[in-house]
């Protein structure tokens, strides 16, 4: 099938605290809303646990093996920034599980077999930064999967972020990588509180435009039909989207004003964009997003919406 879901072996692998808003759930909340919806034409894959050398290429050694550090029952789940970002024994497994995922994709885009793959994985990884967790955040898989993407297939690789929040990880990880392209919406002085309007890094590849708190699907439908004309002039072979649905809302994290309507308008331009270049297809990652009646909702419409607008 050209398009396919992955899910991680365990839904609730990867504990976080009772009233953690990045809870295993939202996991289950996406597949009831593909299973209920009609998407039977989406293969569902298990992601496939990466190895962890293939972290190391942005992540620091050190930082990997603390993440590695064994658990005992004394300690079973450990704070690793003082409340936000949890790890058990099954965290790091987790993470890679969606890096796994991730290659796994971009393997069956370049043998010609798949246009759009969705990795339902958690934790989230577009506020990891080479040496540090945060955020919810574990490794940078969009990032990894961007440079592992350019360095075996010699893709020109774009990544795009519409979480609420900046990726400023993704950045971060890519500030001084050649032929990748990055490009992020956010709210406006909400955390981490990286980003400002404008473009940066090595080769002027990282474009960002903050959005006013409050603002609504005209301001966000404005910022993306620019980023997107300019992800068409990079020329992408493959697009890779850092998949949140926070800024709806109806998300308790959100002070932006997106509709679940944002969402399939958001996957059509980007298919729209994609088909122009992007041989390899789009491979969408679940970053944040923690109503679970949006993501229900706006999953399934972002994969339909996709799935019509790719072309073969
Ligand atoms: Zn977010």
């Amino acid at each position: 099938m050209a398009h396919c879901i992955y899910y991680p072996e365990l839904l609730h692998a990867h504990r976080t605290p009772n009233g953690h808003p990045e809870f295993w759930t939202r996991l289950k909340a996406i597949q009831e809303g593909l299973d209920w919806d009609d998407c039977a034409f989406i293969e569902k894959r298990t992601a496939p646990v990466a190895e962890l050398d293939l972290a190391r290429t942005l992540h620091t050694d050190a930082y990997l093996e603390m993440l590695a550090l064994p658990f005992d029952d004394e300690e079973p789940i450990r704070s690793l920034d003082g409340m936000d970002t949890w790890l058990d024994h099954d965290s790091l497994k987790a993470a890679l599980a969606g890096l796994g995922a991730s290659l796994d994709a971009i393997k069956d885009m370049a043998a010609g077999d798949l246009k759009h793959a969705f990795v339902a994985t958690r934790p989230p990884g577009h506020h990891a930064l080479s040496d540090a967790a945060m955020g919810f955040c574990l490794l940078g898989s969009a990032a990894l999967a961007a440079v592992h993407a350019r360095d075996t297939y010699g893709y020109r690789v774009a990544v795009l972020d519409f979480d609420l929040h900046h990726g400023n990880g993704t950045e971060a990880l890519l500030l001084d990588q050649h032929d990748v392209f990055f490009a992020s919406t956010q709210e406006k002085n909400q955390w981490p509180m990286t980003s400002a309007t404008g473009t940066t890094g090595k080769f002027g590849h990282l474009h960002n435009i903050d959005l006013n708190r409050r603002t609504g699907t005209r301001e966000m439908e404005a910022a993306w039909i620019d980023l997107l004309d300019r992800m068409r002039a990079f020329e992408p072979d493959l697009v890779i989207v850092s998949a949140g649905f926070d800024a709806h809302q109806h998300d308790p994290l959100s002070g932006l004003r997106w509709q679940t309507h944002s969402y399939p308008w958001l996957a059509a331009r980007i298919g729209e964009a994609a088909n122009v270049s992007a041989r390899g297809g789009v491979l969408s990652i679940l970053e944040g997003g923690y109503e679970q009646s949006v993501l229900r909702k706006c999953v399934p419409l972002y994969m339909k919406a996709m799935a019509a607008t790719l072309t073969a």
